[in-house]
């Protein structure tokens, strides 16, 4: 169906997903099975047990590769399971490097999961190339990189940060949920894994939670593939499904949610009751220019705070007519959130006020509607604060 050196929008649609060779569904079933008939014991189709393999995982697989530009895919039950499959083929005693501004689940399953059995890790800043060169140690088995961060967006980069832990053998994940393989290309840039929570934006209808990893390494894959086995924390074929309808979309998806983003950061930017705005777009950010270098256009993601702290916020938040109060992200529809009463609510007041997540701190994930609609909701939301 798609050819190796098929574009990007065309693989989106077509990778993985030929069409069914019986009936010649033009969708990929939903496969849902447990179980498959062997012909004799032991001479089966491939396919034994669904835990191990299914036709619908294994299109997504095929599809989230192709994307990402990976020789393997693996796909998981959401974000974190892909992330604790990685994690399982660590050891006692190994250590990892991480940047400090993660995705919280994320560094709950470090912190407090994987510390308690043996692992070892540092955070450090996540746009400071240095840090982490010298965080690294002889034990040092993994770098964890996200970029965007969440929520403030702070840009690592990729290239420098891989070339340094290649001298040293290190692997390194990059988590591309805030990305997507459409604005940003870990593999290319020398990362060893790409992980993604596909709830985001892959999946895109803010229906389904699942997870995945690609890469081009045979070794490591296997060990993942064999994780994920052996643990058995994968996706059910529906959410398969459904996440393959939502990558078909995802490249004019995410041209819309950056239009989108870049009018709503400027309607901000232009605001009095605005303290600060955060966007990889706007060349107030400190990394934009790496930003520019490093992603294709800078994601439908911002963040921002608003003059009066804490009441202010909430006013603000209370009574949106478009934009939905909620967590997640990457999703059609706009969402709105606060970083410090919501999503990094875990995070002590004394290191989420170090690290600059203020109490005015409002993050918003820019939808696929009217911009004209979201700027009017934003406005008079702003003027309420
Ligand atoms: C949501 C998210 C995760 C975790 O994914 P789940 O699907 O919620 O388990 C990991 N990383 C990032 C950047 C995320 O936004």
């Amino acid at each position: 169906m798609a050819k190796e050196n098929s574009r990007f929008e065309t693989l989106a649609i077509h990778a993985g997903c030929a069409p069914e060779p019986v009936t010649g569904s033009v969708n990929v079933p939903i496969f849902q099975t447990s179980t498959y008939a062997q012909r004799g014991p032991g001479d089966h189709t491939g396919f034994e047990y669904s835990r191990t393999r299914n036709p619908t995982r294994d299109a997504l697989e095929a599809n989230l590769a192709a994307l990402e530009g990976a020789k393997h895919g693996a796909c998981f039950g959401s974000g974190c399971a892909a992330t604790d499959a990685i994690m399982h083929c660590l050891s006692v005693g190994d250590h990892v490097v991480s940047a400090d501004d993660i995705y919280g689940g994320t560094f709950r399953l470090f912190d407090k999961v994987y510390r308690r059995h043996g692992l070892d890790f540092s955070f450090v800043p996540a746009a400071d190339t240095n840090a982490y060169v010298s965080a690294m140690t002889d034990r040092t088995k993994l770098v964890w990189l996200e970029t965007p961060t969440n929520p403030l967006l702070s840009i690592a980069d990729i290239e420098a940060i891989c070339a340094a832990a290649k001298k040293r053998g290190v692997p390194v994940v990059v988590d591309n949920t805030f990305a997507t393989p459409y604005l940003q290309r870990p593999l290319e840039l020398g990362a060893t894994m790409v992980l993604h929570s596909v709830t985001k934006y892959l999946g895109g209808h803010s229906d389904v939670v699942g997870g995945a990893v690609l890469a081009s390494d045979d070794a490591w894959m296997e060990r993942v593939k064999f994780v994920q086995n052996a643990a058995g924390g994968v996706p059910a074929p529906m959410d398969c499904f459904l996440t393959l309808r939502g990558t078909k979309t995802l490249a004019v998806r995410m041209d819309r949610h950056c239009d989108n983003a870049g009018q709503i950061a400027e309607l901000l930017v232009g605001h009095k009751k605005v303290e600060k705005v955060i966007y990889p777009g706007l060349t107030s950010h400190p990394q934009h220019a790496l930003a520019s270098r490093q992603m294709k256009k800078p994601g439908g993601m911002i963040s921002f705070v608003v003059k009066g702290g804490l009441e202010s916020a909430r006013r603000l938040l209370q009574g949106m007519k478009v934009f939905t109060l909620a967590e997640s992200l990457g999703g059609v529809e706009s969402l709105i959130e606060h970083p410090a009463i919501m999503t990094h609510a875990s995070i002590p007041r004394e290191l989420r006020e170090a690290r600059g997540l203020s109490d005015g701190l409002v993050r918003i994930s820019v939808g696929i509607e009217n911009v004209a609609d979201l700027a009017d909701d934003l406005q008079a939301a702003l003027d309420r604060a």
